[in-house]
């Protein structure tokens, strides 16, 4: 599986020259499976670049949202296969008893916020509630769990032949708790990460900046590892970056992820931090994947 980041920002779009390096997209990431297949993980405004990155002929699309805050469907508009007749899109994201997922995801894709109506698009698009059983897409199954965050939000866990990713974008498993001595069984999102040969997971605060912001659904660095360390996570990747961490602040927590997570007793190559278009090979990729980058 061949593992590509086109948003990883939190919370908001922040471009600017001082964000060049990690980027200002919100989340999105696209996994290319063995078969060749693409999956999307969230439709944040990363995913506006992805579509213009696919081959124009693409008729399947497979979107899977973690939940609707704004930061992962914004780019969904600006999707280009979403304006193509030959496109088939699949959204896939959680069930609430408001309302269906078409009906949420228009509030967004309406007026006055919109110039363009859900049923106005001219792809053929469908809003699916994520099961709550594992499912096939493409050759590889799928998992979601409801996670702790603000509102109704799943993790993903992705298998595909011999490699294991596990999406958890928006999540604050440490709520109240010490995740070092809480029971497995207790952990959000456990079952989903456990022993992922990549955990891609919220680290929006510094343990400093974590005060003040409980409950706000987003993780701060130690709790990331101490979840990672739990879940016997094979790599990490530190995701959903807050909008004021500039490139020189991501470099800092970076350091001071790798450094801790060799005083939890692991290798500091294990923990990476999520760039715009960065690539990661797990397992089997296509023939046709490119070569892997470093993050
Ligand atoms: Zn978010
Ligand atoms: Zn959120």
């Amino acid at each position: 599986m061949r593992v590509r980041v086109w948003g990883a920002r939190g919370s908001v779009p922040a471009p600017g020259p001082e964000m060049n390096r990690y980027g200002g997209n919100t989340s999105c990431v696209e996994l290319t499976l063995a078969s060749g297949e693409t999956l999307i993980l969230d439709a944040g405004t990363g995913i506006r670049t992805l579509g213009f990155s696919l081959p124009p002929d693409l008729a399947r699309i497979n979107i899977l949202l973690t939940h609707l805050h704004l930061d992962h469907i914004q780019g969904l508009m600006f999707f280009p296969p979403c304006f193509r007749t030959e496109s088939i899109i699949r959204i896939f994201g959680p069930s609430s008893p408001e309302a269906s997922l078409e009906a949420r995801i228009a509030r967004y894709i309406s007026a006055p916020l919109s110039p363009v109506e859900v049923r106005e698009l001219p792809c053929d698009v469908s809003f699916l509630d994520a099961p709550a059983t594992e499912w096939e897409i493409g050759g590889c199954t799928i998992r979601a769990e409801a996670v702790t965050h603000r509102g109704p939000t799943l993790g993903y866990r992705i298998t595909d032949r011999d490699a294991t990713v596990c999406y958890i974008p928006d999540h604050e498993p440490g709520l109240g708790t010490d995740l070092a001595e809480l029971g497995s069984e207790w952990i959000s999102g456990f079952d989903l990460a456990r022993e992922a040969d990549l955990l891609i997971h919220d680290c929006q605060y510094t343990d400093e900046e974590y005060p003040g912001h409980e409950g706000w659904g987003h993780s701060p660095v130690n709790d990331t590892l101490t979840f990672a360390s739990r879940v016997g996570a094979r790599r990490t990747l530190l995701f959903h970056h807050d909008p004021l961490h500039t490139d020189g602040f991501l470099d800092d927590l970076h350091r001071t992820a790798r450094r801790r997570w060799g005083e939890l007793g692991g290798d500091p190559e294990q923990i990476a931090i999520a760039a715009e278009r960065a690539e990661i090979a797990i397992g089997a990729v296509p023939a046709s994947a490119p070569a892997r980058l470093a993050v």
